[in-house]
């Protein structure tokens, strides 16, 4: 029985999965989005995500499973109307706006809701509602920088608005978070589509009206937790690789794209790494982040705790998959990190994932659970989903469902996460060092964080 155990382990480890039929993410999406659906962090499908995570893992043989508990205020959407002159827009209420809103005020165009539109017009939103493009207007600038959804509700709150609509950049409603780790934002927020946006700007253009802005959502103390799997190291077991993806999601889907789709790569390669009895040279922390929609709570919790327990310095590299679906390229996130690497790399990735570009970037996106670990110095890996307009589109949309992904797209995304993890994990020096004085100084200012 032992030998014939030594021998399966052997066959499995001599050969790893490298067809798409072979990979489970897939199967782990579907289920995930289907058992469960949507995650929103503290909520009661929040934990059943974290309790699936959980037992998925030690079903794939990890004793070493744990989770990692953080205080959240959960959100819970409620009630909304918008009307503008009187007539209902259709509009969703962002993630963290407060519990109760009744407003009815002027509605007045902030253009892109920037810095550079409150300074020529520093009253204009003042106890009115802002209406605000979420993007750059076409006639932007172009060193005018875009600011994120939370800066413009900040935004408009510091200049006294008493709420913001923010105008979509495409015709899907799309939400977020109203707040970066708050809790709360200080003024009620909404979105609306694209055209009906620039249909209020043209009014507004035309002739000044009035929004009725009136919402119920419900905000609660609760919990939410990280869940985590070790995969022990050999001989360079004291460096440590994080390999990490949000399990969370939005509510107005199943946030099968954003994120399930990563969540379920990374439990799906760490399945195929004990079932191929792979023992990396360092060590590899699979982590399941929550509260990452809310403003990477659970990766700033995370990076924390490493650093209160003095771990921190054992962490060598970061490699986040959100929305790295069916990756074409590494993006090095803007660390100075060895390209002959990655141009090997790149090689054996296309032997295993025919039609693989292998474009090698190097720009950090804004946000992320990167960000928490990135500004420690700590070098991040991304890959760059082959995503279409549709699934940018969906992204915290109500279309964010299973059908916007195919079995092979999902599956491929574990194809190469798994070689890039295990590149990362076996190499004799890695591509990139961690950051710390000057050197990590100078890559924030480089970076604008
Ligand atoms: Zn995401």
């Amino acid at each position: 029985m032992r030998s014939f155990l030594l021998l399966a382990a052997l066959l499995a480890a001599a050969a790893p999965e490298t067809r798409a039929d072979d990979w489970r993410a897939w199967d782990i999406t579907r289920d995930l989005t289907s058992q469960i659906g949507p995650r929103m962090t503290g909520s009661r499908k929040g934990k059943q995500a974290e309790d699936f995570a959980f037992r998925r893992l030690k079903s794939f043989g990890y004793d070493n499973v744990h989770f990692e508990s953080f205080p959240v205020t959960a959100w819970e959407r409620g009630s909304l109307t918008l009307t503008v002159a009187g007539q209902p827009v259709a509009a969703a209420a962002l993630g963290g706006t407060p519990a109760r809103a009744d407003l009815d005020r002027p509605l007045v165009d902030m253009g892109n809701g920037g810095p550079e539109d409150y300074a020529a017009a520093p009253d204009k939103a003042r106890g009115n509602i802002a209406l605000v493009y979420a993007g750059l207007l076409p006639d932007t600038p172009a060193s005018v920088r875009r600011q994120g959804r939370w800066e413009k509700v900040a935004l408009a709150a510091q200049y006294g608005a008493a709420g913001i609509v923010l105008i979509g950049t495409d015709e899907t409603i799309a939400i977020g978070s109203a707040t970066k780790g708050e809790a709360r934002a200080a003024i009620p927020a909404v979105v609306v589509a694209k055209s009906d946006g620039m249909k209020l700007k043209a009014q507004l253009a035309a002739r000044p009206a009035k929004a009725g802005l009136r919402m119920r959502n419900r905000l609660y103390a609760g919990a939410a937790r990280n869940v985590v799997a070790t995969l022990p190291g050999t001989d360079l077991a004291d460096e440590h690789i994080i390999f990490g993806g949000h399990l969370d999601s939005w509510d107005l889907a199943t946030g099968a794209l954003d994120n399930a789709a990563g969540a379920a790569t990374v439990m799906d390669v760490a399945r195929a790494f004990k079932a191929q009895g792979y023992r990396p040279r360092r060590t590899i922390q699979f982590v399941l982040y929550m509260g990452e929609e809310e403003g990477m709570l659970g990766s700033h919790a995370h990076a924390a705790g490493l650093e209160a327990r003095g771990e921190l310095p054992k962490l060598k590299y970061m490699f986040n998959t959100d929305m790295s679906l069916d990756p074409m390229a590494f993006n090095l996130w803007g660390f100075d990190a060895d390209q002959g690497f990655y141009e090997a790399l790149a090689k054996s990735v296309g032997a295993a994932r025919p039609g693989f570009q292998g474009k090698i970037i190097s720009r950090p996106m804004p946000g992320g659970d990167s960000e928490p670990y990135q500004l420690r110095g700590v070098p991040i890996l991304y890959l760059n989903g082959d995503l279409t307009a549709q699934h940018h589109g969906c992204q915290h949309a109500a279309c964010d469902r299973l059908d916007i992904l195919t079995p092979a797209q999902v599956n491929n995304t574990s194809i190469v996460s798994a070689l890039a993890l295990k590149a990362l994990a076996d190499a004799d020096r890695l591509p990139a060092q961690v950051l710390s004085g000057e050197a990590l100084a100078a890559y924030k200012k480089a970076n604008g964080l």
